[in-house]
């Protein structure tokens, strides 16, 4: 059932909200080191996929399996436990706090559960909280967030902005990051940075990335290979320009 190659299964999932079938007979596969695209009109279920692989809403019928491992139905901190991080696609930022503090909150899923533990973390944990700063710090560098990294979030442009949640998702150090539009709002310089930052992600630190993009400019440029959804159905998948010609994909974005 589990391919070697693959990072992420999906077997024909469906999720429902009522009688509202947002999602159905979704296939996906993922392999490792992949940058996956995941397309389609508003509506037509991505950010809802991506919620019930990631736990938040799970599915009522499919399979999922990361890295081999069924997380069908798994708490959303348990899946994230298993090195998947995601962003959100409105902002998810805590306003009045630093660019540092904000990016430091990534770094949770590594924290001790009980309160006990959490307790003696912090009278015998300085080299852990020491260890923590520094991935923070590491990462801040590789975004490249230096000059603004004592800045209150709330001061900042859209496009930092969607770069200091880029960085909280990246200090739980994820072997699957899932990107929900980073790049919406942004400016065409702003967008270009953050493709790079995409791309470095998954050529330096080997992270498979799902993309869901509406700009299909980034979307051709960045993908590996892209899936299409429509009224919660898979319309198209494959080589990006492949499906961004596909009869269905393009009758779909006209048809808004
Ligand atoms: P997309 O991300 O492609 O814009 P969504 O996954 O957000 O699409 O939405 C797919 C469909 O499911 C839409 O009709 C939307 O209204 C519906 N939907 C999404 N989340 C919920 C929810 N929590 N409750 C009810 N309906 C929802």
């Amino acid at each position: 059932f589990a391919s070697a190659t693959a990072l992420l299964e999906c077997h024909g999932l469906e999720r429902r909200f009522g009688g509202l079938v947002a999602v159905t007979g979704v296939d996906l596969r993922i392999d490792r080191g992949e940058i996956f695209g995941l397309v389609g009109p508003n509506g037509s279920g991505k950010t809802t996929l991506v919620n019930a692989i990631t736990g938040f809403y799970p599915p009522q019928k499919g399979r999922i399996l990361l890295d081999g491992a069924d997380i069908t139905g798994m708490k959303p901190y348990l899946v994230a436990k298993r090195r998947l991080a995601r962003t959100f696609q409105n902002l998810a930022l805590f306003n009045g706090m630093s660019v540092l503090d904000n990016i430091m909150l990534g770094r949770h899923v590594h924290l001790r559960p009980s309160v006990a533990k959490t307790a003696l973390y912090w009278w015998l944990g300085q080299p852990e909280e020491i260890a923590h700063r520094r991935v923070c710090e590491e990462i801040i560098e590789f975004l490249q967030l230096q000059g603004v990294r004592d800045e209150p979030v709330e001061s900042l442009p859209i496009g930092l902005k969607k770069r200091v949640e880029l960085a909280r998702a990246l200090v739980a150090e994820p072997s699957f990051l899932i990107l929900d539009e980073p790049m919406a709002g942004m400016n065409q310089e702003e967008k270009e940075y953050m493709a790079r930052f995409v791309l470095d992600a998954r050529d330096e630190r080997g992270i498979t990335v799902l993309l869901i993009e509406h700009h299909m400019d980034i979307v051709t440029g960045i993908c590996d290979r892209i899936m299409a959804l429509n009224y919660g159905e898979v319309i198209g998948t494959g080589l990006p320009r492949e499906v961004v010609a596909n009869p269905r994909v393009v009758e779909a974005y006209l048809g808004k």
